[in-house]
């Protein structure tokens, strides 16, 4: 039998601890067996592709921490395109940019631009105004007066929601609006509160309106009702969430939440729900706003999404593969084959990307 590189990999992550587990085995090399015995059901595609004759995972077994590719700055985005920072270097930019103040604070904000997505963008460009305005306030005394500035738009923004949420449950049958208008009012008196202790949480209200529709009677209303509480604004959809968030918070925390979308994540291509491996030929690179908004959608639905993913996949290939070819990526050698084949698959061949160093 031949033993891929993956296999050896496998051997010699686990094999140590499963050892004492050992079991006979239709296959040569036991150990090799006991090694990947524990999390048998993963590696149910891999014995497939070899009764067939043909082994695809020839990646590097490891988790997605162990991911080397999301360390490269400024790669771009497999899947929008938009430029990706490695959690390293957040870390760093945020220990840099805490403590600055004034026209120090207003530069570091200028520099970290390219990573910015649109919401974080118009803060990053508010807080280097006011720190430019205000030399000696700090990035969370900024945000505080920032949100102060901004709450009754906020509240603005969050009543417009609760007329339409009303509006909806004045459909409902008779019996269950009473409850409903209830919380309705209990909610929206948290939103006039302005209170430091007690204030209306977007996730805590969806969570208890989901929890009340539980007791009521099946109707297509309830999934209306969900989806338009669904578009309270949140710190990721409204600048006036966001200080309103974080107005509690501490400078690093600000500065980090302002670089989280842009941050470098191993997307699996199949997902681990769906039996995806926990391997590099499973792994591509891919921002936070991406990873977040796929969850764990089938790469087959999530492709049909996102029209600019073949080509932002392309580019995403090209851009690695003279890296590999150069020894940067020690044992990623078959990676870029190996993702063209997922991604083959995993799209049912209805995209096929090239290497370009074949010819
Ligand atoms: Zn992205």
């Amino acid at each position: 039998m031949k033993i891929s590189k993956f296999q050896l990999n496998n051997y010699v992550l686990m094999g140590s601890k499963t050892d004492s587990n050992k079991k006979g085995t239709p296959f040569k090399g036991s150990a090799f067996l006991s090694a990947v015995e524990p999390k048998r059901e993963n590696f149910v595609s891999l014995y497939d592709k070899q009764a067939n004759g043909k082994l695809l995972f020839q990646g590097i077994n490891c988790s997605t921490g162990h991911f080397e590719l999301k360390k490269i700055v400024d790669l771009e985005c497999s899947c929008c395109g938009q430029r990706m920072i490695p959690l390293d270097v957040v870390k760093e930019l945020a220990a840099k940019t805490e403590h600055k103040k004034g026209e120090e604070l207003a530069h570091r904000m200028k520099l970290m631009k390219k990573y910015f997505r649109p919401i974080e963008e118009s803060v990053a460009l508010e807080i280097a105004d006011k720190a430019r305005n205000n030399p000696n306030l700090s990035i969370s005394q900024i945000v505080k007066e920032l949100n102060e500035e901004n709450i009754e738009n906020l509240e603005s923004q969050q009543k417009l929601v609760m007329d339409e949420i009303r509006e909806t449950i004045s459909k409902f049958p008779k019996n269950d609006q009473g409850k409903l208008f209830n919380f309705v009012n209990r909610s929206e008196n948290l939103i006039e509160l302005k209170n430091d202790e007690k204030f209306f949480k977007r996730k805590k209200f969806l969570w208890a309106l989901k929890q009340l529709l539980e007791t009521i009677e099946d109707t297509p209303l309830k999934d209306e009702l969900i989806k338009i509480a669904e578009a309270l604004p949140n710190s990721e959809s409204s600048v006036s969430a966001f200080y309103a968030k974080y107005s509690r918070r501490g400078n690093n925390e600000i500065v980090r939440r302002l670089l989280t979308p842009a941050i470098a994540t191993a997307e699996h291509i199949k997902p681990r729900s769906l039996g995806g491996l926990d391997n590099t030929a499973n792994y591509i690179a891919e921002c936070g706003t991406c990873n977040s908004n796929r969850s764990s959608m089938p790469y087959n639905e999530w492709f049909k999404q996102m029209p600019q993913m073949p080509e932002n996949l392309q580019d995403y290939i090209n851009n690695i593969a003279p890296r590999i070819e150069r020894g940067e990526y020690p044992g990623y050698e078959t990676y870029i084959d190996d993702i063209i084949e997922s991604i083959k698959e995993e799209t049912e061949g209805k995209l096929v990307l090239k290497n370009p160093l074949k010819k």
